[in-house]
């Protein structure tokens, strides 16, 4: 039986169109987020890979409110993001 995830962890996505490179998620949430070397701008690494306290501060800090999240249960980052177009 598979459980379903805490409600306060939401997946997270990044908008590259957004997105200026600052590097300050990664800084705080080096586990979710890390920036690309080709694109220059931040990725979605893991959904886990820090506490959801870490994530709400990258998403608090981010200079121009390039990280949202997704809708509860949403499996994939919307299309124009560098995860889903392979970056
Ligand atoms: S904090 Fe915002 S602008 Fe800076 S790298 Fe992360 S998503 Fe991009």
């Amino acid at each position: 039986m598979t459980e379903a995830a805490p409600a306060s962890r939401r997946p997270v996505w990044v908008d590259p169109a957004a997105c200026v490179g600052s590097g300050s998620c990664a800084n705080v949430a080096p586990g979710v987020f890390r920036i690309d070397e080709e694109s220059g701008v931040a990725v979605v690494v893991s959904q886990d890979g820090a506490p959801v306290a870490d994530v709400e501060e990258a998403i608090a800090i981010c200079p121009v409110e390039a990280i949202a999240y997704l809708a509860a249960g949403a499996a994939d980052a919307p299309p124009s993001s560098p995860q889903a177009r392979g970056i």
